[in-house]
């Protein structure tokens, strides 16, 4: 079973939602693999009642890092779990670009998510100059160590760890299998550094970046993944169906 997980970003109003999921949940009725439409905010209750039943979870793209409800324009883990949402992302580089969140904002968040019992989908990724310059593995390291501070090996089984490198969102580029297989085990050896063995081998990790139905196939035979995120190409129900009975 793999984890195939959409990125709606700003797409979809309620009404488009439903209709997007009369299309969507047909195609990929008794799939195997766990869905997670992480929807807008306005949308998750709307979704909530359609995929009731069904294999298809809910997620919110954000989470609000203080929980004291004077924070006018943000969200908090009550109202995304009472609205639908079983995850949350945390970290996307979007969010780190435009509102300057860092680490230490998503430590804050993650707490959070717990304290709702909401599950994680902790966004990781080196930009082109790390890439560039052979910082990948150090900033990684960085990002999870900084993000995942004060969590203990048990809450771990809640976080997914998407690995997004900044340079492959949206642009048509992707890692070859060479340099997945060796980010994914970065990574999983940073939870071992720091967690156990154990922790490393069970830690979720998913891909993230320019997949679309045609390209998803060249990762299939990456066993040290545990499947993908998927923006642009979620947006068409019937393309993102494809993907999901694919992979
Ligand atoms: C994303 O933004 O999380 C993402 C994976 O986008 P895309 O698939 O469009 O590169």
């Amino acid at each position: 079973m793999r984890k195939v997980i959409g990125n709606f970003k700003m797409h979809q109003t309620p009404t488009q939602t439903k209709e997007y999921l009369l299309q969507f949940m047909s195609k990929v009725d008794g799939t195997k693999n766990e869905v997670v439409l992480c929807l807008p905010a306005t949308s998750l209750t709307t979704a909530k009642y359609m995929v009731s039943g069904s294999n298809i979870k809910l997620g919110g793209q954000n989470i609000c890092d203080d929980d004291h409800a004077k924070t006018t324009g943000e969200i908090s883990g009550d109202m995304l779990k009472d609205a639908g949402a079983e995850y949350v992302i945390v970290g996307h580089s979007e969010r780190r670009t435009k509102f300057k969140e860092n680490f230490r904002t998503n430590n804050k968040k993650i707490k959070l998510a717990f304290k709702n019992r909401l599950k994680v989908i902790l966004c990781v990724g080196e930009n082109l100059t790390e890439r560039n310059t052979l910082k990948m593995l150090e900033s990684l390291k960085i990002q999870i160590e900084e993000s995942l501070k004060g969590i203990y090996e048990n809450e771990l089984e809640r976080v997914v760890i998407a690995y997004e490198p900044i340079w492959a969102i949206g642009s048509g580029k992707l890692p070859t299998n060479k340099e997945l297989d060796r980010a994914v085990k970065a990574i999983r050896k940073v939870i071992t550094d720091d967690f156990s063995e154990k922790a490393g081998q069970s830690i979720q990790i998913v891909y993230g970046g320019s997949l679309d139905a045609k390209n998803v196939n060249q990762y299939l035979k990456l066993n040290t993944i545990n499947g993908f995120l998927v923006g642009g190409s979620c947006l068409d129900p019937l393309e993102f169906a494809t993907i999901v009975k694919e992979v």
